[in-house]
């Protein structure tokens, strides 16, 4: 069976796929199969909602004993914004207790073509964007990615969120090869705070970041 819901830290999280439209340098999915011990490579590249809610479904009470269910994976969730959509309707209908945060690199309406954030909005309660980095020169150094425009996709996308009223966080990876990457937390931070959002710095380990 392919990990689709896993748990970490008594937190829940979903894992819906592993394509990406960034590869960032400090990227675990590269590294190894498993984050802290949860195996998240798929084999099966086509996972559907349906899928996933019968993974939420067998672990209904350990998900509301964690309070919150995360989509954050081994790629960007939002490139499924349909599957995410319909599994997102379901938790609010049979789990409304249960606060839904989505990890992504920002990319999803470059990806679907169309401002997402508006549909987002009622469907989950925040949303952490991987900020990674101070300049489009250095993000795409760090996270390489295959799309153009990608560092002002993302902006963009964290503008939108804000504006809708979403509870945004931007955030970046420091202590990662930091003489090669020059990081800058404080212009980072910045640009969080400049576009309305909270910022959020997390340390790279090894097993996960
Ligand atoms: S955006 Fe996330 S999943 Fe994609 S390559 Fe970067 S760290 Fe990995």
């Amino acid at each position: 069976m392919q990990n689709l819901v896993y748990f970490l830290y008594d937190k829940a999280y979903i894992n819906i796929t592993n394509a990406c439209t960034n590869a960032c340098k400090f990227c675990v999915r590269d590294i190894k199969d498993d984050v802290m011990g949860a195996g998240l490579w798929l084999e099966d590249k086509n996972v559907k909602a349906k899928d996933v809610i019968e993974q939420i479904d067998a672990a209904k009470d350990k998900i509301k004993s964690c309070g919150e269910i995360v989509f954050c994976g081994y790629g960007e969730p939002l490139i499924k914004f349909e599957e995410v959509k319909e599994i997102c309707i379901y938790l609010r209908k049979n789990l409304p207790d249960v606060k839904i945060r989505i990890n992504t690199n920002g990319h999803g309406s470059f990806v679907n073509k169309k401002n997402i954030v508006p549909v987002l909005k009622p469907l989950i309660d925040s949303i952490s964007i991987s900020l990674n980095a101070q300049d489009e020169a250095t993000y795409n150094k760090i996270s390489s990615p295959k799309i153009e425009n990608a560092y002002q996709s993302m902006l963009d996308f964290a503008k939108e969120c804000v504006k809708e009223g979403i509870d945004t966080t931007m955030s970046i990876v420091t202590k990662f090869k930091e003489d090669e990457y020059k990081i800058d937390p404080e212009k980072c931070e910045e640009i969080a705070k400049n576009l309305g959002a909270k910022f959020r710095i997390r340390e790279w380990i090894k097993n996960g970041y």
